[in-house]
């Protein structure tokens, strides 16, 4: 078969019926890259719908079906190199295959292939269909995965395989060979076979969106030379660069989605403040009300705040700080600053405790200096409700606090000049959007995150955010020593941290997570409790906290721990953000495996919030691989950026920004984890193509505005005029 190669763009119209010297009468039918895959050679109605099962319904969904994995049968090692630990590729006769019944009916079907070095065992477990499919066979076969040590020499359990015809030796023989994800049905051979008609048919019709400007300076590759070595890599250094072009455009798409919804909220009207208008500068009157003075980092990120504020067009920052570094400080300054030039302010708050926690402490803050503050939340009386939503229509109270309930229908405001959302990381684009909308002028809006989300999941869930960092803590802190220790070391530890409380230090003790039901969950908080309570410390006072309270309930036992009427709080994961209470020191988490990375994180964060030296004891058998390792990265780190990179590692990145269904980050081939060099890279070309071209408006990169608008999710953030 003819190998393709670049060619100039003049040249490519004239090609469609070029190179393949087999091709039929037929097949001239017309192409498009959108012709569904049934009509392609070899596929046809049967096995349409099993890889429409994989995504794939058109040609072009075929070309960009990226191979999972490579196999290079340049050089296949003789099976008796083989060592126990790796992953290999065997090749060798078939010589012998057997079946046996064990125990609860599981059938293991053992497969021996040999070469002229040695033999090897292949297993899979309950497939009686690779049995029959075998011993119908005779001639060579092709195996891949981890090789074990077994009784007789070695062995690969449950490997992929395939087994070798004449057809494909021609074809793959000292290539190195794609291999697809694959629906059940599909063969491995019939998605090659099809790819590589797709690559002879219809590559062709492929345009590259990116103009040879952008080709240049980036050291891209062009996309039909990427597609084809994607699939039939010549070389692992073309494969390499082949992919490292696709991974570029998957991440430009989005990054210039992303640029150009910040690029046109800088040209919007919105609200400028007139802070140099006011008598006493704004961080000068909020030192004078804190008891402490900012940080270099906090008045650095206020004062990018107060900027942004006093800007005419709208305010959309994102303020990450690790849990501790003084976010609300900085809340309370901005919040002061829209107060003092005749606008009301609303902070939102993930979870009603600390909603209740930033009223409270807000209350105290503003209520000496006549600025009236009311709660918003779900629970709330309808007596209660109805006043807080009158205060905040009728701006008598210029500060609003509250969760979710804030951007509900009927909530309206009387001149709401700034929102700050408070560690909701899940807070997407349109969630943003709704509370904007509650200003007549659109707001300016603050996100503040402490949940650490790496770098790369920043630059691309809040990618349309200008970004401020808090990277300093406030003075005096001493790192959280964390300890993880088994159960049954528990007595041990109760023991030592018995003392520590007889010393006036708090601590919190947070109950196994067993179900999402919070009633069994409110059943283990309770159960802790009469454990610690009865048995463990009945000279000390301890507390329940829990979802299922009242709100005032709730509100009550914080505050008694807060004042030190309580020496230790029983609490599930209701604490988990933001909660703040400076003289705990102590924070025990059973059952610590139980609890993703991020959270435990999260946790922890509770304590290590004063001067005193902090302890945090995860206890728990690590039941396994996954859960030891992020105890480990636990006891390793108190960096939230670390760990959001362990994090990242451990979990993939759509279950960390719980925007799976956004869409944002479904890439065809880039991959968060190892391509964070490459988003950087794209982003940058995003910002720099916009500079010369901030609507995409030119003809020669029409192609490219399509891209971004046909991508799912950027649809939300762009507008075109
Ligand atoms: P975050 O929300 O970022 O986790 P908080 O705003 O709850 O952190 O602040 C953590 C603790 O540090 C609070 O008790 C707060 O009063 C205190 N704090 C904040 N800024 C400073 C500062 N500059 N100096 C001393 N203490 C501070
Ligand atoms: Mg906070």
């Amino acid at each position: 078969m003819a190998k393709r190669y670049p060619l100039p763009a003049q040249r490519l119209h004239s090609m469609v019926n070029l190179g393949n010297t087999f091709m039929s009468a037929q097949t001239f039918a017309p192409r498009s890259l959108e012709t569904e895959i049934q009509f392609l050679k070899g596929i046809g109605p049967r096995l349409a719908p099993l890889f429409g099962k994989l995504g794939v319904k058109t040609v072009a969904d075929l070309l960009f079906h990226v191979p999972r994995r490579y196999e290079d049968r340049r050089n296949i090692p003789p099976i008796r190199s083989v060592r126990p630990g790796q992953h290999a590729t065997v090749r060798g006769e078939l010589i012998e295959v057997s079946s046996a019944t064990k125990g609860r009916g599981m059938v293991i079907i053992k497969a021996t292939i040999a070469d002229e070095s040695g033999q090897i065992n292949l297993t899979w477990f309950n497939q009686p269909w690779i049995g029959k499919k075998l011993r119908e066979y005779k001639g060579e076969i092709l195996a891949y995965g981890m090789v074990k040590e077994a009784h007789y020499g070695c062995e690969i359990s449950s490997p992929e395989w395939e087994t070798v015809g004449e057809e494909e030796e021609a074809e793959e023989f000292g290539k190195i060979v794609p291999v697809y994800a694959l629906s059940e049905g599909i063969p491995q051979k019939t998605i090659r076979r099809a790819v590589r008609f797709a690559l002879d048919q219809y590559l062709p019709l492929v345009r590259d969106p990116l103009t040879p400007p952008i080709l240049k300076a980036q050291m891209l590759r062009p996309l039909r030379w990427s597609i084809t070595q994607i699939h039939r890599p010549e070389s692992d250094e073309f494969r390499a660069q082949a992919r490292q072009r696709l991974v570029f455009e998957d991440f430009f798409y989005m990054q210039l989605a992303l640029q150009m919804r910040r690029l046109q909220s800088h040209q919007e009207e919105g609200i400028g403040f007139p802070l140099a208008a006011l008598d006493v500068p704004v961080l000068q009157e909020i030192e004078g009300m804190l008891p402490f003075d900012m940080t270099g980092a906090q008045k650095r990120v206020l004062g990018e705040i107060l900027r942004d504020m006093e800007s005419p067009h709208p305010m959309n920052r994102l303020v990450q700080g690790d849990v501790g570094s003084g976010k609300t400080a900085i809340a309370a300054a901005a919040m002061l600053a829209a107060v003092r030039c005749g606008y009301q302010a609303a902070l939102m708050a993930p979870t009603e405790i600390l909603a209740e926690q930033h009223y409270i402490n807000l209350h105290r803050l503003f209520d000496p200096h006549g600025i009236k503050t009311v709660l918003m939340v779900g629970k709330l009386s309808t007596k209660d409700k109805r006043k807080a939503i009158d205060e905040a229509a009728t701006g008598t109270a210029q500060i609003a606090i509250g969760t979710h309930a804030l951007i509900q229908q009927g909530v309206s405001f009387h001149r709401l000049g700034l929102a700050i959302v408070d560690e909701q990381h899940r807070f997407g684009v349109m969630q943003r959007a709704a509370l904007r909308q509650k200003g007549l002028t659109t707001p300016d809006v603050v996100v503040m995150t402490a949940t650490p989300i790496p770098r790369t999941l920043t630059m691309t869930v809040f990618g349309d955010l200008d970004l401020s960092v808090i990277d300093e803590l406030p003075p005096g802190r001493k790192s959280i020593k964390t300890h993880w220790k088994q159960a049954n070391e528990r007595g041990a530890i109760y023991s030592s941290i018995r003392s520590l409380i007889a010393e006036g230090q708090q601590a919190y003790f947070v109950c196994p997570m067993i179900s999402e039901s919070e009633k069994m969950q409110t059943q283990a908080a309770e159960d802790l409790f009469y454990r610690l309570s009865s048995i463990q410390y009945p000279g000390f006072r301890v507390g329940l906290l829990h979802g299922q309270m009242k709100p005032t309930e709730k509100e009550a036992t914080m505050e008694a721990f807060r004042r030190h009427e309580l020496d230790i709080l029983v609490s599930t994961v209701v604490i988990e953000v933001g909660v703040d209470v400076p003289n705990a020191g102590i924070m025990v988490i059973e059952d610590a495996h139980r609890f993703g990375l991020t959270q435990l994180h999260q946790l922890r964060g509770r304590v290590g919030r004063s001067s005193q030296q902090s302890f945090c004891v995860l206890i728990s058998d690590g039941r396994n691989e996954e859960a030891r390792g992020r105890l480990e990265a636990l006891v390793a780190t108190n960096d939230g950026f670390r760990i959001a990179e362990t994090d990242l590692r451990l979990r993939g990145p759509g279950e960390i920004a719980g925007t799976k269904q956004s869409g944002n980050l479904d890439f065809k081939v880039a991959d968060l984890v190892q391509d964070g060099k490459m988003l950087e890279v794209a982003r940058q070309a995003a910002i720099d193509l916009l500079k010369s071209d901030p609507n995409l408006e030119l003809p020669e990169h029409a192609a490219i505005l399509d891209r971004v608008l046909g991508q799912k999710g950027n649809r939300a953030l762009v507008t075109v005029s």
